[in-house]
């Protein structure tokens, strides 16, 4: 399949973005350390439904540790964060499933390695979302199809390529059918000719609607599929502009000595 082409909303991958009202995720005076280190100092971003936001930026600068904040991986010190309205609470039964409304693909594919793709693809949905097997392995095929990759749904993963793995990785999280999807530097790991394929399922995924958030370098992706860049360096949003204005006329010093390192 076109991967580039949107195809209109896909009630396999975005019906869970079209309900409720108000921006999707809103993240309120959030600050965190790690011990003496302030990684993250007052971080306030809003991201509306079907708003895709590429995070920006040097290594060190807490990109990672605000994915993993909104995914509640990692607990925050102060201010809140609300997924759909909602805070996640910090533990019990309702965890698990608000946790389950944000997709998450890192850079290491993070993939079972004992379980084939297709379990792996639903094993989420039969676990938390308690979803039968049967419907959980038709969602998961189309998911497969989807991302290019069902004629890989019987093997392990180390028989697949980088970019394969990734783009399974994208599917199980799919699987779940997240609110928001929160990418963080998902080809940085990808052989240079494995990049295009995990993009452009990710450029697809943002023609349709999904909410995303996404860590990455990819000047051409940003340009491409995203609504605002947010620069962010030292643990705090220094620039937060739209993709053309930021690639070519960045409003902070620090964004354009950033930016003239990495182009
Ligand atoms: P980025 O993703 O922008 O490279 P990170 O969020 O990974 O930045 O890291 C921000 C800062 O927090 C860095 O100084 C990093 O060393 C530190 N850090 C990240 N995770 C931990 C951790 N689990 N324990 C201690 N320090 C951490
Ligand atoms: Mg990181």
């Amino acid at each position: 399949p076109d991967l580039t082409k949107g195809q209109g909303p896909d009630d396999a991958i975005t019906q869970a973005a079209a309900t409720g009202t108000g921006p999707l995720v809103v993240v309120e005076h959030v600050h965190k350390h790690f011990g003496e280190l302030h990684v993250l100092k007052d971080i306030n971003l809003t991201v509306d439904r079907g708003e895709v936001v590429v995070v920006i930026g040097p290594s060190g600068g807490g990109k990672s540790t605000l994915c993993r904040s909104i995914n509640r991986l990692e607990p925050i010190d102060g201010g809140r964060i609300l997924v759909d309205g909602k805070e996640l609470p910090k533990e019990g039964k309702d965890l698990a499933r608000l946790r389950a409304d944000v997709g998450m693909v890192f850079q290491s594919f993070n993939l079972f390695a004992h379980k084939t793709i297709l379990e792996n693809v639903t094993l989420g949905p039969v676990k938390v979302r308690k979803q039968g097997r049967q419907e959980s392995e038709k969602h998961a095929m189309e998911l497969l199809e989807r991302v290019g990759i069902a004629d890989q749904a019987a093997k392990y993963p180390a028989q697949l390529s980088g970019g394969q793995q990734q783009r399974a990785a994208i599917a199980r999280s799919l699987a779940m059918r997240p609110k928001v999807m929160l990418f963080d530097e998902p080809t940085s790991a990808l052989d240079p000719e494995m990049v295009n394929e995990v993009l452009d399922v990710m450029t697809g995924l943002a023609r349709e609607g999904m909410t995303m958030i996404v860590v990455t370098h990819e000047m051409g992706f940003a340009r491409r599929a995203a609504q605002k860049v947010v620069f962010m360096a030292d643990g705090q949003i220094v620039e937060e502009n739209t993709p053309d204005e930021f690639f070519t006329n960045a409003r902070t010093d620090r964004a354009k000595d950033f930016l003239s390192k990495i182009l």
